[in-house]
């Protein structure tokens, strides 16, 4: 006879708990059992629109058609994000991708930070191919490349998060999730061991598990109020504990990529969809009340608001440990980022992935727990580092951000800022998201300076470096000029 299956209970039906459950109903096989509990009356958060490049690979891996997805959740294309007005007067761009290729033997920075210091290289944002797309409002999928010289255009999406999750629950459920809906009132666990065995719905509904992934969001059911698992505040250094969100009628400027504005104490997100604009601000209540902050809000939209604005409240952080006895943090549960750099579905994502290469059998091991925590916990402190870096490097004036300047930064990235200004270098970290080049994206936009660079960037004669900075940056703006319009390109393929 067949032994029982495998029980795996998802709890909570957001972004997390159906991508968790999509996923796992996706790769595993018949011997797992995917259940997932969610709560109309408690309803998710509705907010989460922004995505970076990795969130392709999951829906390929589900095997979702591109188009398909991109009609069923209002979805655009996103090359990067804008950043406004985080140093005084300035703009740039942390585009994805490449930004102009290696020239004799070093990293492209190098090239242009002596370009820059001899005169003869133009901002970074021209050697930038998703740069220079997003800002002339075009977009294409893979290149009619001018030469093989130009990198390839990686692109993410901003999408409904509500429709998306709708989209993957109907996946899961048709692959054979079982759903339940109502509200847990109770969870039941082994009083020897303190594993959960059961939750209880409504009263009646007893469902039993084997693991259970946590994705009640902020509420964390399992992981914080069952298991009394500890929160890490990092409002010390990110101090934003507040959103207000709303959407704007589809405006005229359809761009393919979202906006953060900064104010004067916080920022504001405005992410294009095809049927809406999604619109938030970001901010800390110590420096800005909530009435204060719909009305910036409001006076800040670029088409009538579709809605009242809707407070969200949060602290920044992470949970000291996502995998407690057999319960696993994923989603809000298992912390929170400010979307700057819209991280918060890619960490589910990688949750997602973690989960499945370590999947416990009926018996759990420390070992497996502690890997898990140990990956977890060094990809959420990476990403906090490179937030933090874009409040501490700003020259405003304002109470709230003459703070962000004064607030000791954590070691890891005073030490990279400090060899950035030395010499120009940039050191990838295990487990950074983020790649060299949004760094000195992030780096050169807010205004760091770096007073040296590597010697090899001397050997090309300075014509010749004249040359090819100027060649690439013609590349780039002739491949751009052939691309199409981002709105036409939508209606023509999805
Ligand atoms: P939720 O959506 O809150 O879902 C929780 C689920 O648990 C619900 O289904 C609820 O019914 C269920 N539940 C809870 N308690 C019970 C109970 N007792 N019984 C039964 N069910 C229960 N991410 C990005 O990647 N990009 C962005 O641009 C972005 N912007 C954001 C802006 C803001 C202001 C905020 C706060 C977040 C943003 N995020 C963003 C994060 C993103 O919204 C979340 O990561 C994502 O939606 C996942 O949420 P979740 O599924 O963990 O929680």
């Amino acid at each position: 006879m067949a032994s029982e299956p495998y029980r795996i209970v998802v709890v909570g039906g957001g972004t997390a708990g159906w991508m968790t459950a999509a996923a796992l109903v996706r790769f595993l096989g018949p011997g797992f059992a995917v259940t997932l509990v969610e709560s109309d009356e408690i309803g998710t958060i509705g907010v989460g629109e922004a995505t970076i490049p990795q969130i392709r690979m999951f829906n390929a891996g589900l095997g979702i058609d591109e188009d398909a997805f991109i009609a069923a959740t209002q979805a655009s294309f996103k090359l990067g994000i804008e950043f406004v007005g985080w140093t005084k007067g300035a703009r740039y761009m942390h585009a994805f991708g490449e930004v102009g290729r290696p020239n004799g033997g070093v990293p492209f920075q190098h090239s242009w930070l002596r370009g820059r210091g001899e005169g003869v290289a133009q901002p970074l944002a021209a050697y930038a191919l998703n740069n220079a797309a997003a800002l002339a409002n075009r977009m294409q999928r893979g290149l009619a490349r001018t030469a093989a010289m130009l990198p390839e255009m990686p692109y993410a999406f901003h999408f409904d998060a509500g429709l998306y999750a709708r989209f993957l629950r109907d996946y899961a459920v048709a692959r054979g999730v079982v759903r339940h809906e109502g509200r847990i009132i109770e969870v039941l666990r082994d009083g020897e061991s303190g594993d959960l065995t059961a939750l209880r719905i409504d009263g009646e509904r007893e469902i039993a598990g084997d693991l259970f992934i946590d994705c009640t969001g902020f509420r964390a059911l399992l992981i914080g109020e069952t298991l009394g698992v500890d929160y890490a505040d990092w409002s010390h250094w990110l101090p934003c504990d507040r959103a207000m969100a709303v959407p704007s009628a589809r405006a005229e400027d359809f761009t393919p990529y979202t906006r953060a504005t900064a104010h004067a104490a916080g920022w504001q997100w405005r992410i294009p969809l095809q049927h809406r604009t999604g619109n938030g601000l970001v901010y800390a209540s110590a420096h800005l009340s909530d009435d204060e902050a719909a009305g910036r809000l409001l006076a800040n939209l670029d088409g009538p608001a579709l809605a009242d604005p809707r407070p969200l409240r949060f602290t920044t952080g992470k949970r000291r440990a996502f995998w407690q006895a057999n319960v696993i943090a994923v989603g809000l549960s298992s912390g929170f980022l400010e979307p700057l750099e819209s991280t918060s579905i890619h960490l589910i994502q990688s949750g997602i992935e973690r989960i499945l290469k370590l999947l416990p059998g009926r018996r759990i091991t420390d070992a497996q727990r502690a890997e898990y925590d140990r990956q977890a916990h060094q990809e959420i402190d990476r990403i906090r580092d490179f937030l933090i870096l874009h409040y501490w490097a700003n020259d405003r004036d304002e109470p709230f951000w003459r703070a962000r300047r004064e607030t000791p930064l954590p070691e890891g990235l005073a030490q990279k800022i400090d060899l950035w200004r030395a010499c120009g270098q940039i050191v990838r970290e295990e487990a950074d998201l983020f790649s060299e080049v949004a760094w000195l994206q992030v780096l050169a936009g807010q205004g760091i300076v770096a007073e040296g660079y590597h010697p090899l960037a001397d050997q090309p004669l300075r014509a010749d470096l004249a040359e090819y900075l100027d060649l690439l940056a013609k590349l780039i703006a002739r491949e751009v000029a052939q691309m199409p319009d981002h709105a036409a390109f939508i209606r023509q393929h999805c």
